[in-house]
């Protein structure tokens, strides 16, 4: 079988259920693994990614010319600080947990035993296609997991470069990689795997759930949207212009958490605009050579992106937006300059659709409950974002609104926080990943009870039915 699930690294999709069934078949027979095998693997992968960094640089920057530094920040460190933090933790988090025993279960014992679900399904998409598929598979791993990976096709040197990872690090029974696009998916979406771990839109999110429910498997569904910024008077201009900008050019804004819009005092736009054009200046394009010409900003990752993005742009612009820092654009390097845009109106796809590029538009407001209402009127964001330090409107803003996660005086950074979960809530998501989080998606959570022999409070209720039972409910109830 070994032989035929390593061909299976390849496109072939009969060769998907066979893949599965192998998994099943060994994932039943070993039963759970124990936790120095579990750490054993995970030190494989660990070393894999240590010995390969140059490697996952090259095909990064061959998908979308994302600067080599860029991938170590974002693609190759959250992948070795995950597997420290899991080799640290993992030992405390499989440790079953004993919960108290209530006046009702006197005489047994509980405890909650975190057992792996089986064999599951890792999803990812192109925008961080190295960590975005590694983080969940550390999860997976972690929790006991055997795992079948799906790497976007559209980042196809990091794919190919996955494949030969799992070939060289696992046993296919343990992990295999199915390469391709949509019937890909599909093939593997019609099997009932024990969880799936989804990472991409919310509109293949509702394809993927769809296919989840034929067989009730579970699932963690990662996905994005429009994530808001809110600025008042308290903002330090200077910060929050460095801070947003580098949110929009990292990996070029193709970022599910990167800021999508800002909500701004109108008084404030003028400095803020200011701001963000020295930021950029400072950071981009010290040299005054051209942003494009520098190599530290990577390019939209494909034409049709491409198209999106700036169709979006001159759309704004046809409708009366300004644009006031950036628009640059080269369509033959699928290059797009960061982009600031004020003054657009409401129903254009700028304001509508999650933005995944390098653009940002501002809108004003007055009191913070219209930025709240303008917010809430929208799906549920995956991130929201203030900067400022009137501590009553942040608490205000924070318990008004709702999104997978929040940052305040900061973006993105959440993220990269080992002791968070990372998720969404609704249209942005459901399930948390990260560390514990991971750990839990992918586990079971067995509530398990230990009763004594020749012993049961419950039997004090087994028929026949008496007054003395009945004198006895009724106190239960009462003090209960
Ligand atoms: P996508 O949904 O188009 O694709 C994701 C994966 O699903 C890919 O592997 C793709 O091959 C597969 N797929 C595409 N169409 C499918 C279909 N009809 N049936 C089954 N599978 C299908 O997303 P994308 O363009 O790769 O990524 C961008 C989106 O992902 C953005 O919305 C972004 O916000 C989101 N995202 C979320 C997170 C997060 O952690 N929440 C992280 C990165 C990206």
């Amino acid at each position: 079988m070994a032989t035929v699930l390593e061909q299976s690294n390849t496109n072939t999709l009969e060769l998907i259920p066979q893949a599965f069934e192998a998994q099943k078949d060994y994932f039943t027979t070993r039963g759970p693994s124990s936790f120095s095998e579990r750490i054993q693997t995970l030190k494989k992968l660990e070393s894999w990614i240590v010995n390969h960094k140059e490697q996952i640089r090259e095909a990064l920057f061959s998908d979308f010319k994302k600067p080599h530094l860029e991938t170590d920040i974002t693609e190759i460190l959250p992948v070795l600080q995950e597997v420290k933090h899991v080799k640290k933790s993992l030992r405390k988090w499989m440790r079953p947990s004993r919960v108290p025993t209530p006046i009702t279960m006197l005489g047994s014992k509980a405890e909650v035993i975190y057992e792996p679900k089986g064999v599951t399904l890792i999803i990812a998409p192109w925008n961080y296609p190295f960590q975005l598929l590694v983080g969940p598979l550390i999860s997976a791993l972690a929790a006991g997991n055997t795992a079948v990976l799906k790497p976007s096709e559209m980042t196809p040197a990091t794919a190919r470069l996955i494949s030969n990872m799992a070939r060289e690090v696992f046993d296919p029974q343990e992990v295999v990689v199915f390469e391709g696009a949509v019937e890909v998916s599909e093939a593997l979406l019609a099997l009932p795997f024990d969880h799936i771990f989804f990472t991409g839109s919310p509109a293949v999110g509702k394809i993927v759930m769809r296919a989840a429910a034929e067989h009730l498997t579970s699932v963690t569904l990662e996905l994005g949207g429009k994530s808001p910024v809110v600025l008042d008077e308290t903002t330090l201009v200077k910060d929050a212009a460095e801070k947003l900008m580098w949110g929009k050019y990292l990996n070029n804004g193709q970022t599910c958490i990167a800021p999508d819009y800002a909500l701004v005092p109108e008084k404030m736009v003028e400095p803020l605009v200011t701001a963000m054009q020295d930021s950029l200046k400072k950071h981009l394009d010290p040299e005054g050579e051209g942003i494009k010409n520098t190599g530290n900003y990577a390019r939209i990752v494909n034409d049709r992106h491409y198209q999106r993005l700036t169709g979006a742009l001159q759309e704004a612009v046809a409708a009366g937006a300004k644009v006031v820092v950036g628009g640059e654009t080269d369509d033959q390097e699928n290059y797009l300059s960061p982009t600031v845009v004020v003054d657009a109106p409401e129903d254009i796809s700028l304001l509508n659709d999650e933005i995944f590029g390098p653009i940002l538009p501002i809108r004003t407001y007055k009191e913070i409950d219209d930025a709240i209402d303008y917010i809430n009127k929208k799906p549920k964001p995956l991130a929201l974002y203030y900067f400022g330090k009137e501590n009553q409107r942040k608490r205000r803003l924070l318990s008004r609104t709702s999104s997978g996660g929040v940052v305040s005086n900061d973006v993105i950074l959440h993220f990269a926080h080992a002791e968070l979960p990372f998720g969404g809530v609704n249209n942005s998501g459901i399930g948390k990943a990260h560390g514990k989080w991971g750990f839990m998606a992918f586990s079971n959570e067995k509530g398990t009870l230990h009763q004594n022999r020749n012993f049961s409070m419950a039997k004090m209720t087994y028929p026949p039915y008496s007054n003395r039972l009945r004198k006895m409910m009724d106190t239960m109830m009462k003090y209960l």
